[in-house]
């Protein structure tokens, strides 16, 4: 895989990223992608669907699974905008997926590197080897969270301030 494909399918799935924002879900964003092609996508639907496992990840895997009709996705590339957690790690890791490129390391909940390091167990204890490259479009997928939670962090402001406005209203009217 070449840096510039990387690249291409990383764009796609901040895309995918960008549909979750629409929902007021963190935008993270995820492709799958088997000879080259996209197979499926998949974007963080936690608040949509108020469905705790509904991480881009999950809903690419998913709908990857519908679409060949088999769990297996051994010959696959997940390409995620941010540093898979320890679920999704999970998952990958049970689907067989070979290679995972991801973009922003998650220093909260990362499972490939930040808070664990997953990759260490795969060879000794799971019975499968997926390659695990993290940093891809770092920048780019950093920013569009950190511009989501400061925009999320001003909305509260906003919505606290009208509230103390409407207390003031309120006691200026007695
Ligand atoms: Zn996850």
């Amino acid at each position: 895989m070449t840096i510039e494909k990387i690249s291409l399918f990383m764009q796609q799935a901040l895309s995918e990223a960008d549909l979750a924002e629409q929902n007021g879900d963190v935008p993270v964003g995820a492709v799958i992608v088997k000879s080259g092609k996209i197979i499926a996508r998949g974007h963080n639907k936690r608040e949509l669907t108020s469905d705790t496992t509904a991480h881009a990840e999950i809903v690419a895997i998913r709908a990857a699974c519908q679409k060949l009709q088999r769990w297996i996705l051994d010959d696959c590339e997940l390409y995620v905008t941010l540093e898979p957690c320890l679920m999704c790690f999970g998952a990958i890791i049970q689907a067989r997926i070979a290679n995972v490129y991801f973009g922003a390391y998650d220093p909260k909940t990362g499972a490939c590197g930040s808070v664990a390091e997953m990759a260490t167990l795969k060879d000794s204890e799971l019975n499968h080897h997926t390659s695990i490259i993290g940093g891809l479009l770092e920048e780019e997928c950093a920013k569009k969270l950190t511009d989501f939670f400061q925009k999320k962090r001003c909305c509260v402001k906003l919505n606290k301030d009208n509230r103390e406005e409407d207390k003031e209203y309120g006691q200026t009217e007695k």
